[in-house]
């Protein structure tokens, strides 16, 4: 077990992984999850030379889920890359979140450990 591993985790109490996660989370908003996907789909104009080519109309779309149910949203182009960067915000969160769990459960053991009245299995 190396010195920094120990510096790391050993040592760290509930409050201190509460204050990281906050650090670490206060830039990744907005966060959002779901998925954006890019389609082409015709239009209802006669003649349209886009539909004529086969190039279509490109759109994109995010696919949430609203109390189980799927949701569509359509997404102009223009606020693709917003949408994009919340995603992975969304993303990066989560990761954060499942990194965070061992670290406070193992905090929370340690301080029950110190705490001189404690003896519960
Ligand atoms: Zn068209």
């Amino acid at each position: 077990m190396s010195h920094d591993y120990m510096k790391q985790t050993t040592f760290e109490s509930p409050s201190d992984v509460v204050h990281w996660l906050q650090s670490e989370a206060a830039g990744l908003w907005p966060a959002l999850l779901g998925s954006l996907s890019f389609r082409r789909s015709p239009c209802v104009r006669e003649n349209c030379p886009a539909c004529k080519s086969g190039e279509q109309h490109p759109s994109y779309v995010l696919y949430g889920r609203v109390k189980g149910h799927r949701v569509a949203v359509y997404v102009p182009e223009e606020l693709v890359p917003e949408v994009r960067r919340s995603l992975d915000n969304g993303r990066a969160l989560q990761e954060l979140l499942q990194q965070a769990a061992p670290r406070y459960v193992k905090a929370l053991k340690r301080e029950r450990t110190k705490a001189p009245k404690s003896k519960k299995g």
